[in-house]
């Protein structure tokens, strides 16, 4: 098990300007300046991961360090594989903390948007370690609650794999398996020659986290390579 504590994170503020569309609106030339540097003073980016291996295939369920866990989706992704990188990464919570307490309406959704920018580089961050530490060419995602088939409940398990993770990076999870901070990741990196979203077997319309279109042939056939 190993804990990242020191994650470098770089807002480009004309994109962020860009993204959130300030550049646009008028009397706000100065407010991603004030929001990146509000960020920046705001986050503690923590990873934690571990080197798990797979073990006790069956149809629908799957070993990783001994814990099991249940879903067809990942137990597909996992058919040829004997290694996997099961992690949590947060930006703490002082952002969200600090977004709570804001009057301004259009700040309070900036400074929230920004968070979810800088979360997802700390996932980026992570997979680029463990591809260079692990020499991988490719790792792919998966994470419980992403897709019908691996719920979120299976956060319990996955968080049970590091044991203390509010101790260890100061992440904890509610009744409902929600992470809190909110500005939180979970889920396993695994080793793939083809990129794999969750987003491609998801056929959720208007949805602006996709990260890839809905490809009903592939969800087919994981259908058919677990019914086999
Ligand atoms: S399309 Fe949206 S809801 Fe579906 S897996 Fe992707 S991000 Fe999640």
């Amino acid at each position: 098990m190993e804990i990242l504590d020191t994650i470098p994170m770089h807002l480009d503020i004309n994109e962020v300007s860009k993204k959130l569309h300030l550049d646009k609106k008028k009397g706000y030339s100065n407010t991603a300046q004030e929001l990146v540097e509000l960020a920046n003073s705001l986050i503690h980016p923590k990873a934690i991961y571990e080197v798990s291996y797979v073990d006790n295939k069956n149809e629908d369920t799957v070993d990783i360090g001994s814990v099991k866990f249940t879903s067809r989706v990942l137990r597909v992704n996992l058919d040829k594989i004997g290694r996997v990188f099961p992690y949590v990464v947060t930006i703490g919570k002082e952002l969200e903390d600090s977004t709570a307490s804001f009057d301004n309406l259009l700040k309070a959704y900036c400074l929230d948007e920004i968070g979810n920018m800088l979360i997802e580089m700390g996932m980026e961050y992570l997979k680029g370690y463990l591809e260079r530490r692990y020499k991988l060419e490719q790792l792919s995602n998966i994470s419980p609650g992403s897709l019908k088939d691996w719920p979120i409940t299976q956060q319990k398990q996955l968080f049970s794999i590091f044991g203390n993770v509010e101790g260890l990076i100061g992440v904890k999870l509610t009744d409902s398996s929600l992470m809190i901070p909110k500005k939180s990741e979970s889920g396993i990196f695994f080793p793939t020659q083809v990129k794999f979203y969750s987003c491609q077997l998801c056929p959720r319309e208007n949805c602006k986290g996709r990260a890839a279109p809905y490809d009903e042939n592939l969800a087919e056939s994981y259908r058919k390579e677990v019914s086999e």
